[in-house]
């Protein structure tokens, strides 16, 4: 059976499936004779050790493999272990009422669960899940049941979760896990950065596939189209292997383009960077022939946890990135959160259109402080490197007048307190709504540079949202309606002698680069495995034939005949 998800980090791969569900250890309840309190008061007391010293290491080898920011879920479980009511309720359950150490465990943890259930906060509710995870790990030591759920993956097989958290990966051992598929998810997910990022085939969104699959059972996972093929026939396996080659060959042929700049046979340079999330995924960027990051979406630097992070975390993040790009250029987007990416911390309200609502940069005026933290953080690493600002969904003047009137503020107090920065950082926005596409004559004289976001772009235009299955076939980053957009964006930017990007998905797409060449765009950011192919493609064909082709396309009247002309032009290259 075929099932479709996201594909959410391309690779083909086959092998055996293994379920990760995480089962939960039963406990057996039972009265202990006054003789044995104190061994059972040891076993507590000994697990207490060994899970901190368990703690200790995967938070160190969090922090390593993830980062910082990730490895502070584990602070969180650490001090669960040294609260003394915690503590003392196990301890009295034992000794009072002669309960065995497991026993007290589970039910001191429920008792916490409970209480923290009936109180209405974000922030406790997020607390609940890391005091069930130690809770958990707790009851395994002291039952002597090993506490790493990975244990049984003893050979190389394709991952089936539900879903898998920060902790769960920071145990994965990457030479045994061919390839993941998660019911939850989505292309922007934790789960989908992670596996970009080690560069694991991922298919993500699958619904009620653990249901489907069953441990051992032989898998096929397509990472590129997005697909599930459970117990395949014969033939089946030999198509996939096929693609396979395919997949293989190509991706080895376009190893020559990595280093090569990306210039148009007449010699028109088209800068080509990396959208990134995290520092981690720093080397795939670098393997794939980075010449800069277009786009670096902080908001994974919030996700994942229960308070902001504060200045001193984000500068060392945004530093990481600067300097492992040794001088190239690095956009970092200021907080990009709401519509489909909550922050459950921040209590965002529940809306009845959350991409239409309070969002990226409205929350960022609404909240100075958030803002005014993250500008300055962003600010401190330009210190060492070339870093640009760009805000997001951005649809009137006065929110860049507001936001670079922030960013004035915090420059000066930089300034009063002798810390160092770019004093001419160049500031940009992604023109992503309408709106903002349509005044990109009024917007170019407040920044520097554009950056079309055309997620965004196509779901504010077409009215499609971009995550909705139902409507995915009236999504057309082709259609005339998106092109005469951009193509405004750009002839206006360089009216004022500024630069425009894109750092869209539609800027991974080879066969839109020849569309975009022939707009004139300048830069073109996009998942670091795309870059090869589209280094390749802007190679190959000159800059007067795309501005023909583009001239051209923007005549139709149709998303899908443009789309079909570039097709056939692109075989004439
Ligand atoms: C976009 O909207 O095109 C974009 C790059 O931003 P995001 O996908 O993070 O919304
Ligand atoms: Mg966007």
């Amino acid at each position: 059976m075929i099932y479709r998800g996201i594909a959410a980090s391309e690779g083909i791969v086959m092998g055996k499936a293994y379920l990760y569900t995480k089962e939960k250890v039963q406990i057996d309840k039972n009265t202990i004779p006054a003789e044995k309190i104190t061994i059972e008061m040891e076993k507590f007391n000994d697990a207490l050790t060994l899970t901190k010293k368990q703690l200790l290491s995967i938070r160190k080898k969090a922090s390593h493999e993830l980062g910082e920011d990730k490895a502070r879920v584990f602070d969180a479980h650490m001090m669960m272990l040294t609260d003394p009511v915690f503590l003392e309720d196990v301890k009295e359950l034992i000794k009072k009422e002669r309960i065995n150490a497991a026993y007290a465990v589970g039910k001191t943890v429920n008792k916490f669960v409970d209480i923290f259930s009936s109180i209405e906060d974000d922030y406790l509710q997020a607390r609940k899940v890391d005091i069930n995870d130690v809770g958990e790990r707790l009851v395994r030591n002291i039952l002597g049941i090993a506490a790493d759920p990975w244990q049984d993956l003893t050979e190389k097989a394709v991952v089936v979760a539900h879903d898998l958290t920060p902790s769960d990966t920071s145990f994965l051992d990457k030479s045994q896990v061919l390839g993941i598929a998660t019911c939850a998810g989505s292309k922007t997910s934790h789960t989908a950065i992670m596996a970009r990022s080690l560069e694991i085939p991922a298919v993500l969104g699958l619904g009620d596939i653990l249901d489907k699959v069953k441990n051992g059972y032989y898998v096929i996972l397509d990472g590129i189209e997005g697909e599930i093929i459970i117990n395949p026939d014969d033939e089946q396996v030999r198509l996939y292997l096929a693609k396979l080659k395919d997949y293989t060959e190509n991706k080895i042929s376009l190893q020559k383009f990595v280093n090569l700049p990306a210039v148009t046979l007449d010699g028109k340079k088209v800068e080509v960077n990396a959208n990134i999330g995290t520092p981690r995924e720093l080397s795939t960027v670098i393997a794939n022939g980075g010449e800069g990051i277009g786009l670096y979406r902080t908001e994974f630097l919030y996700m994942d946890r229960t308070t902001l992070p504060d200045e001193e975390e984000q500068f060392l993040s945004y530093k990481e990135v600067v300097e492992g790009l040794k001088g190239k250029p690095v956009i970092i987007r200021t907080l990009d959160i709401g519509g489909d990416k909550n922050i459950p911390y921040l209590h965002l309200p529940e809306e009845m259109n959350p991409f239409l609502g309070w969002r990226a940069i409205r929350i960022c005026l609404d909240r100075p402080d958030i803002f005014k933290t993250q500008l300055k953080a962003i600010l401190r690493a330009s210190a060492f490197g070339k870093v640009r600002i760009m805000y997001p969904m951005i649809s009137t003047v006065d929110e860049v007048s507001k936001a670079n009137q922030i960013l004035a503020e915090v420059k000066q107090e930089l300034f009063n307190d002798g810390i160092d920065y770019d004093k001419d950082i160049k500031v940009g926005i992604m023109v992503e709504t309408p709106a903002a596409a349509m005044i990109a004559d009024l917007l170019i004289p407040e920044v520097d540079f554009f950056s079309i976001g055309t997620n965004d772009l196509c779901q504010y235009t077409l009215a499609v949202d971009r995550v909705n299955e139902k409507v995915s076939h009236l999504y057309q980053p082709f259609h005339p309606g998106i092109l005469r957009l951009i193509k405004n964006v750009i002839d206006v930017s360089h009216k004022h002698g500024k630069p425009t990007g894109m750092c869209g998905e539609m800027a991974g797409d080879p066969l839109a680069a020849i569309i975009l060449v022939g707009l004139g765009i300048d830069e073109l950011s996009m998942s670091p495995s795309a870059m090869p192919t589209i280094k390749k493609i802007i190679r190959n064909i000159s800059y007067e034939q795309s501005k023909i082709v583009a001239r051209h396309a923007l005549t139709l009247s149709k998303g899908e005949d443009i789309l079909k002309y570039v097709k056939e032009s692109a075989t004439d290259f």
